[in-house]
């Protein structure tokens, strides 16, 4: 997750969409997987978390339809779940090396 090289071919992080939340707040997705407020400021609630993109554009496709509060609340759930399943690779990977 930590080096992620955007579809356009750059790899710095970058804004690559901005989104207004249906209480008229701005939300910006960078190609890091992070999201922040217009100027990059990070959100309190997610700060300089991160998401996979796939993530990220769960988010941003509903966030019209949502408050700023509710995009803080689901960038968390989506949070929890992509350390839950990290969680649980690394969990696999000690497995196959008992087994070998
Ligand atoms: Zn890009």
């Amino acid at each position: 997750m930590s080096t992620c090289i955007c579809s356009c071919g750059e790899s710095a992080p970058h804004e690559v969409a901005r989104r207004t939340t249906f209480d008229g707040q701005t939300v910006c997705l960078w190609s890091d997987g992070t999201l922040t407020a217009i100027m990059g400021l990070y959100v309190a609630g997610i700060g300089r978390k991160r998401l996979p993109m796939e993530r990220l554009w769960e988010i941003a496709n509903e966030a019209a339809l949502m408050t700023m509060d509710e995009v803080v609340e689901q960038f968390q759930i989506h949070h929890a779940i992509e350390r839950r399943l990290q969680r649980r690779a690394r969990r696999h990977e000690a497995c196959k090396e008992i087994v070998a």
